[in-house]
């Protein structure tokens, strides 16, 4: 990926185009966050809707904190560890951000993506990037330019290729706007790693709560990253009810290598259109918490 590819990119997005972009969590769909019909086009590529926000990217501290109202002490220790990096900050925001990015919330999601590519896009760009995942709405997300293709190629100006994403699940989103500060998303950044630097937070509790509490009470989680073929979770114990020649989803015993593969994975078993697609639980344990979420999102509990 050329200099001048990047220049192009960013004058596209100046005149308010959407350039799909990589991040080292997945593929973004970008578009200038001071633009309202070019946040609109967004929400349209995606079908999604515009009652749910966008994050949106900067190259650095400084082009967020252009973007906001506070920026509490927190903001900053945080960014400072872990910026760029895959945690999504939540705070008051100013007008400069139109309010179809936020649906109409007067706060802002914002991180500093850690990818060279796109570092250097946001830096030529110099503004807020819109950036949801570059996916249909509640299908999968993309984690390489290729998926980006099959997804949404006809309604983009341009997708830069950046290789396949090293995190490959989305980041983890921090409220700061209120009393306490509440993981909203769990993701690439542990509640621990945050915990480290501002001390307790809270997390919400249907997105993180355990397999077993969903079980309880279906469909409490809203689908999402869903693959076309309907998809079950289960419990090591349940191993002995799949069915026979059941498509199982297998992949690595670590945390980090599953979240990498998991979305590629779920796509290459959806291409074959089977007629279900089982995955396992991982441990209810703090380093599979993210991926733990994603599979709940993306899945029913096996019957
Ligand atoms: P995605 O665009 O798919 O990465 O999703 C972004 C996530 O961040 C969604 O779950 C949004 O609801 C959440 N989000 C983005 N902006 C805000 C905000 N200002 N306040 C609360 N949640 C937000
Ligand atoms: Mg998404």
């Amino acid at each position: 990926m050329s200099l001048s590819e990047i220049i192009r990119a960013a004058a596209l997005l100046r005149s308010g185009k959407l350039v799909a972009f990589p991040t080292e969590t997945v593929y973004g769909l970008g578009a200038d966050a001071t633009n309202a019909d070019a946040v609109r086009s967004i929400f349209a590529a995606k079908g999604r809707p515009s009652t749910n926000p966008l994050i949106c990217h900067v190259a650095d501290i400084a082009t967020a904190k252009r973007c906001v109202r506070q920026w509490p002490e927190a903001a900053q220790m945080l960014a400072d560890t872990f910026w760029p990096g895959p945690l999504t900050i939540v705070v008051p925001k100013t007008d400069e951000i139109v309010p179809e990015v936020t649906a109409g919330l007067d706060t802002v999601g914002l991180r500093a993506p850690d990818h060279s590519l796109t570092l250097q896009l946001l830096r030529v760009f110099d503004g807020p990037l819109a950036g949801p995942s570059a996916n249909r709405s509640n299908r999968v997300s993309p984690t390489t330019a290729q998926h980006v293709r099959e997804e949404l190629g006809d309604s983009l100006d341009m997708i830069l290729d950046g290789g396949t994403c090293a995190v490959g699940i989305e980041s983890t989103v921090l409220d700061l706007s209120g009393a306490r500060a509440m993981i909203l998303r769990p993701g690439g950044v542990s509640r621990e790693q945050i915990e480290s630097v501002i001390g307790a937070v809270d997390v919400t509790g249907g997105v993180i709560a355990s397999a077993a509490t969903a079980q309880k009470s279906p469909g409490q989680y809203p689908r999402h990253y869903a693959p076309r073929s309907p998809a079950y979770r289960f419990d090591s114990s349940s191993a002995s009810r799949l069915p026979e020649g059941a498509c199982v989803l297998t992949l690595s015993n670590d945390p980090k290598e599953y979240a990498k593969r998991f979305y590629a994975k779920l796509r290459e078993l959806d291409r074959e259109l089977p007629s279900a697609i089982y995955i396992e639980m991982p441990p209810d344990d703090p380093q599979w918490l993210a991926v733990r979420d994603r599979i709940i999102r993306a899945t029913q509990p096996l019957a």
